[in-house]
């Protein structure tokens, strides 16, 4: 039970702290991942906490890639798992995607405790953790270019919430189409995803699964149009826009 009132006007990310708070105590999240989690929360501040129109966009586009794809995976990590294991199942069943545990500081108990929970969320196929099917990426260090070859190996498409700037480049000189959830449009793996969706990964998620199952409506060809309008680098650009028009505001009330 929580006890942080509904009434405190930081309540909603004060509720996020706590899920991965309780993450790190049952064995899921890095201390690193609450570090990480941090720098997220203060880009969130100066977007007003809220999805704005560029990330909205940026979800359009996301679901179209993921639509389209032949072989899309969701890559979860620690904290992906401790914020929204149920929207990722949900995701991958109705996107037909796979799922692949994949982490940055590798731990063989944290990801067979980050598989129990997704399992545990309904999902039982979840790749990463047989090394029967290990294989490795070019270019980048040891532990962490470990992927299923069945999994982020053969997809070309990949979801990659909350990622760091090299296993990004890795994947993407690997030739992977890369959706990524980065609250900060000026790191690395913003700047190197195809697509990067500059929003809290527990509202954009979900508005990612409502996105998919709207999309599914449409054929082929207006999918292609939706990514062939898609630029992500005047997306990010966007994103900055609304830091600095959201400050802008905030600077005339105060
Ligand atoms: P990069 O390696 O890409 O340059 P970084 O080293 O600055 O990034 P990391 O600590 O590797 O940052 O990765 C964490 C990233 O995830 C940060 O950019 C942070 O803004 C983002 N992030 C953290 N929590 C969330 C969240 N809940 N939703 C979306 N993004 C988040
Ligand atoms: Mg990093």
């Amino acid at each position: 039970m929580s006890l942080i009132p509904k009434s405190h006007p930081r309540a909603k990310s004060l509720l996020i702290r706590e899920k991965l708070v309780e993450g790190f105590d049952n064995g899921l999240v890095a201390k690193e991942g609450l570090l990480a989690q941090g720098r997220g929360e203060a880009f969130d501040y100066l977007l007003g906490e809220k999805t704005g129109k560029a990330a909205k966009s940026a979800i359009k586009a996301a679901a179209a890639q993921i639509l389209l794809a032949k072989l899309p995976v969701i890559s979860v990590n620690g904290n992906v798992a401790a914020l929204c294991p149920k929207e990722i199942v949900k995701l991958a069943k109705l996107t037909g995607a796979k799922v692949e545990v994949n982490l940055f500081y590798s731990n063989q108990k944290r990801k067979n405790n980050i598989v129990k929970t997704i399992k545990k969320n309904g999902f039982s196929e979840v790749l990463g953790t047989n090394s029967a099917s290990k294989t490795t990426l070019k270019g980048i260090d040891s532990a962490r270019r470990i992927v299923d070859k069945n999994g982020i190996f053969a997809a070309d498409v990949v979801v990659v919430p909350l990622e760091d700037g090299d296993r990004t480049l890795a994947l993407r000189k690997a030739g992977k189409k890369i959706i990524t959830f980065d609250l900060n449009p000026l790191s690395r793996t913003s700047q190197t995803a195809h697509i990067t969706i500059v929003d809290n990964v527990t509202r954009g998620m979900d508005l990612l699964i409502k996105e998919c199952k709207k999309l599914s409506k449409k054929n082929k060809k207006s999918l292609e149009k939706i990514l062939e309008n898609f630029d992500n680098r005047k997306n990010l650009s966007e994103n900055i826009n609304e830091i600095k028009n959201n400050l802008t505001k905030r600077l005339r009330i105060a």
